[in-house]
């Protein structure tokens, strides 16, 4: 029988309500003929209290006792759909991380999936079994611990059943009904998009659009994983949703197709850093060594043998970005005169496939900045991606003065 990969997120499962109401989406397709994976996430606002309890009892925690507490939010909903699938007469069972087993390497709250053999499930399917379900987000390590995949894990490990299994799609089931062209609650214009490219799923999903984690849109990718982003809320039950897929399936695209923002963004000076080979590597080896996520980087122009150094990363990294710089400077590595952190700044960026062909978005969204009197900061491109750094106060009319200015109201 053709396998579905069905994910309930945090809000679709929060209370028995709910996770009945998810369970009868479930028995829908399961009527229609397929076999079910089923993985859900903890009840929403549960793995944040698991984590809160962890950080209050121990500081400094061990990062096996966080995953084999954090994962545990996981079980309880898993349970709870397969015995309300049960009620309901469909034939289903529940299956833990390690069960399946879903095996991860043993790096502790950011495990990354290595193999799902599919012989067990499979067994149990062909036993009569019409529905797995499967506690999302967690796995287990060559040691044989309970290893949990990073904040937002369950997508990764929907989309990684649904490549395992060859499922014919994964759906998942959110809060929100799809993927918009940018996010409603700051462009009432914003629009649901039919289809959208992994490629731009991707920049958009690193960019902070919070529908699926980004690694799990790496994974359906590489796999070709048909995935769909839907509500769970929503009455109908053929309501359709937004399908994440190969650009090959998508007919027409606007240019630009998202505009995202980031607003905890902090723009990163180092004064008077030497100008010569080895300088950046030094900067940016010591800041990837302290875990600080730097995305833009600007060298500006030198003078006598000095220069700037600009990079931007996440306001909560600044005081570790801070401290790894001045380390390597008090170690004689590396001489410069002041690292200025500016934090008021936020980067806005357009999206989309079409601008590998189409020459001139980087040209329109600058003047598009410049009539609205916004100042540019920072400029980073891509091959799919133009993002600006600018100052915070004018985010939200950045990226309405943009979504107007590329149509993004309207389908291509
Ligand atoms: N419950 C986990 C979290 O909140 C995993 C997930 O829901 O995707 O991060
Ligand atoms: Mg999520």
């Amino acid at each position: 029988m053709p396998v579905l990969v069905m994910k309930f997120g945090g809000t679709s499962v929060a209370n028995l309500d709910r996770i009945r109401r998810a369970a009868k989406r479930v028995g829908v397709e399961v009527a229609k003929g397929y076999d079910v994976i089923v993985i859900v996430s903890a009840m929403s606002g549960k793995t944040n209290e698991l984590v809160g309890w962890v950080e209050e009892t121990s500081p400094l925690f061990d990062a096996r006792e966080y995953d084999a507490v954090v994962s545990s939010g996981e079980n309880v909903t898993a349970g709870l759909m397969a015995l309300t699938l049960q009620e309901m007469d469909v034939p289903a069972r529940s299956w833990q991380g390690w069960q399946v087993p879903l095996k991860t390497t043993s790096a502790h709250s950011a495990a990354r999936i290595v193999e799902i053999p599919t012989e067990n499930l499979t067994q149990k399917f062909g036993e009569g079994m019409r529905v797995a379900v499967v506690a999302g987000f967690q796995g287990i390590s060559p040691e044989g611990r309970i290893t949990t995949l990073g904040r937002g894990g369950s997508d990764t490990t929907a989309v990684a059943f649904a490549a395992a299994f060859g499922a014919e799609r994964c759906d998942i089931y959110t809060d929100v009904d799809g993927v918009y062209t940018t996010d409603p609650r700051i462009c009432e214009k914003a629009r649901k998009l039919d289809r959208i490219a992994f490629e731009e799923m991707l920049e958009l999903a690193s960019l902070g659009a919070k529908v699926l984690q980004t690694r799990s849109v790496e994974l359906a990718m590489r796999y070709g994983v048909k995935l769909r982003v839907l509500s769970s809320f929503e009455e109908q039950s053929d309501q359709a949703g937004t399908l994440v897929c190969a650009e090959e399936d998508i007919m027409e695209s606007n240019v630009v197709n998202g505009v995202a923002y980031s607003r905890d963004e902090a723009k990163m000076t180092l004064l008077s850093v030497a100008d010569r080979p080895g300088i950046a590597a030094t900067i940016f080896s010591a800041l990837s060594e302290a875990g600080v996520n730097v995305d833009m980087i600007v060298q500006n122009i030198s003078e006598e043998g000095r220069t700037d150094m600009t990079f931007s990363c996440p306001t909560n990294e600044v005081p570790r970005a801070d401290a790894a710089l001045d380390k390597i400077r008090q170690d004689g590595q590396l001489n410069y005169a002041q690292l200025v952190a500016d934090t008021d700044v936020a980067k806005v960026s357009v999206v989309g496939i079409g601008m590998r062909s189409q020459s001139g978005v980087a040209a329109k969204m600058f003047k598009v900045l410049s009539d609205e009197g916004i100042n540019i900061r920072v400029i980073t491109t891509s091959e799919i991606k133009i993002s600006v750094l600018i100052d915070r106060k004018y985010m939200e009319l950045a990226v309405q003065a943009l979504h107007d200015a590329f149509g993004l109201d309207k389908a291509a």
